[in-house]
């Protein structure tokens, strides 16, 4: 598999379109022509990163933070980001980032964290809704499969955490080829009746153009009968942030020490627990949530776990949930595993390997 397929595929499963305006998701260094001799996969790309991926025979690092955030005007080695540049070029190494793209998919970051501590109902916080359109194909039955899979491989088909979804009928199409045309089957001249299927898919508004592209492009027909209906349904189509349920409540003492041996966390800082009695929904979200407080409040949660919050940040806790920070890395440690299986779905013919290098900056005394 080359870079470019590689990247292809990841674009797909984590949409540019869904990374919030500051960040810089997708390839930032690399050739796309290279064939992948291996993958590594981590949360942040230090230099012993780069190392580690030569080391162990990856030239493909699939990170969660961008390397590069903003303009690189240079690359001389002036501080540490120019310096990996430099090193993943001269290694050849490309390096890919999944970050805010990987947050707000469905089954992102902060899932990831909410199937940790075992919740349940697990929802968006803060949800993206999207238009929704159904797409109507008719094909010959003997090429409704070629279709349907150009549809699923572009996001088309998908409801909640469903996917492949489609509905058919089987029927009579009829058509009449006149001069200029080169049909499929019938002749010039004739009306033709092919056995056909009437078959519908839901596509949100995000992934419409390319699931278009992609069924004239499986379609054998020279002009495929393609209809387009918008509906008045949205769909929860990705999100920041989790809230969910807590099979058994616990005394918020109890869920701290969870929470802590749950995330390896060698500190954690909290407010005020006196105020809950039992900590029965949770929000979360990986990274720097603090700014959801006021949504996991309007969503009922007894208490808010993320990281990077500020000193007058947990004085929210006053007038909603229970303000947990853990940590920056600590909440996102498992996305390494949303990668992996990512990946896995891809029936990769290349070796996935985890970074083993400490790349959290932070010490605790
Ligand atoms: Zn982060």
């Amino acid at each position: 598999m080359k870079v470019s397929e590689l990247t292809k595929y990841l674009d797909r499963e984590f949409p540019l379109s869904l990374q919030e305006s500051y960040d810089n998701c997708g390839l930032q260094v690399g050739d796309a022509d290279s064939d992948i001799t291996g993958v590594l996969l981590s949360i942040d790309v230090v230099e012993a990163t780069v190392d580690e991926a030569v080391e162990k025979g990856c030239n493909f690092i699939l990170c969660h933070h961008p390397l590069i955030f903003r303009g690189v005007k240079r690359i001389t080695g002036a501080n540490y980001i120019e310096r990996i540049i430099r090193k993943a070029i001269k290694s050849d190494v490309a390096i890919y980032a999944a970050h805010t793209s990987a947050d707000k998919i469905i089954g992102g970051v902060s899932y990831k964290m909410a199937e940790k501590l075992s919740l349940e109902n697990v929802v968006p916080l803060e949800a993206d809704n999207e238009q929704v359109y159904k797409v109507v194909v008719y094909v010959p039955v003997a090429d409704k499969q070629k279709v349907s899979d150009a549809v699923y491989a572009n996001g088309g088909g998908s409801i909640g955490a469903y996917d492949c979804c489609s509905f058919s009928v089987d029927g009579a199409g009829t058509f009449k080829a006149n001069d200029g045309c080169n049909p499929y089957v019938g002749n010039i001249g004739e009306i033709h009746t092919e056995k056909e299927s009437r078959v519908e898919y839901v596509v949100s508004r995000r992934n419409l153009t390319k699931v278009l592209k992609a069924v004239d492009e499986a379609h054998p027909y020279e002009e495929p009968a393609i209809d387009v209906i918008k509906l008045e349904n949205t769909i929860v189509s990705a999100g920041m942030g989790v809230v969910g349920d807590l099979k058994t409540p616990v005394v918020p003492l109890e869920f701290l020490k969870r929470v802590k041996e749950t995330f390896r966390c060698e500190m954690l800082k909290y407010t005020d627990i006196n105020k809950v009695e039992t900590i029965r929904r949770v929000a979360l979200c990986g990274g720097s949530g603090s700014d959801l407080v006021g949504l996991a409040k309007k969503m009922g949660a007894d208490i808010m776990v993320t990281g990077d919050v500020k000193y007058h940040q947990f004085f929210d806790s006053y007038d909603g949930p229970i303000i947990a920070d853990i940590g920056h890395y600590e909440s996102e440690q498992y996305t390494k595993e949303i990668f992996f299986n990512v990946l896995s779905k891809n029936n990769i013919k290349f070796a996935v390997q985890n970074s083993t290098i400490k790349s959290n900056p932070i010490n605790y005394l």
